[in-house]
């Protein structure tokens, strides 16, 4: 099947700049379908924790059940992309909470995982109009996208943000701390040796200091309505 005829929208960035938030903004302006690959990363690294698997002390027990792992976005009945592994619907709490975001950067770094994983970050693009949101989108991903942002902040504001609305931060945490874990998993994505997190090179790069989401959120959706036919 050719994808080329499907617009694509890549968006990257380090944590907690709000890509997740962009991505399904602009999904519901210009009615697309929203990808979120970090939740799929995540739901391995879950399965990581269920198995009782370190996968930084033993990738290779990893790698071992990743044949009997399945994992696919299908729509939902509201027609909103939903990620399932092995054939059931996977929570966002299951994603979302602090033992997950610790040890999600180990398991996503493990390069013979990402190529696993590619192939079913691929698929998506059969849904149409997708709006991939994570860190090799634009870069390896989806190269071709017709549209590329990298979303960024300074880690101060990345990490106030995080504190303030997030389920993957512990609840006794300080800003520090919460400044430290995203530095700690910035740095780990940033330096792997595959598809490491990096702007590509026809990306726009927005730094969002002092904006609201939705000025961000109008200004991608303007940018992307002025390029369509
Ligand atoms: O986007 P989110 O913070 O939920 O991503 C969780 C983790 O998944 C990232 O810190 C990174 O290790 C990994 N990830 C990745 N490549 C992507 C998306 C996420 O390596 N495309």
């Amino acid at each position: 099947m050719n994808h080329d005829n499907f617009l694509q929208i890549a968006i990257d960035g380090p944590a907690a700049a709000g890509k997740s938030t962009q991505a399904r903004m602009l999904a519901e302006k210009l009615g697309g379908y929203y990808i979120n690959t970090g939740d799929m990363y995540r739901a391995l690294a879950h399965a990581a924790l269920q198995a009782g698997i370190d996968p930084e002390k033993n990738p290779e027990k990893l790698l071992a059940l990743l044949p009997e792992w399945e994992l696919e976005y299908q729509l939902d009945k509201e027609n909103q992309p939903q990620l399932y592994f092995n054939g059931k619907p996977i929570a966002q709490d299951k994603l979302r909470n602090p033992q997950v975001t610790a040890i999600v950067s180990q398991v996503a770094r493990i390069p013979q995982l990402r190529e696993w994983m590619l192939d079913k970050q691929r698929r998506s693009r059969k849904l149409g109009l997708v709006i991939m949101e994570g860190r090799d989108i634009g870069s390896v991903v989806l190269p071709e996208a017709k549209f590329k942002f990298f979303i960024t902040a300074s880690p101060m504001e990345r990490a106030r943000r995080r504190l303030a609305q997030s389920s993957e931060v512990s609840s006794n945490a300080s800003l520090e701390q919460v400044a430290e874990e995203l530095q700690k998993r910035d740095f780990i994505d940033s330096n792997r040796e595959l598809a490491p997190l990096r702007q590509a090179d026809d990306a726009i790069k927005i730094v969002t200091d002092g904006m609201s989401k939705e000025e961000v959120s109008e200004m991608l959706a303007d940018m992307v309505r002025k390029e369509l036919p």
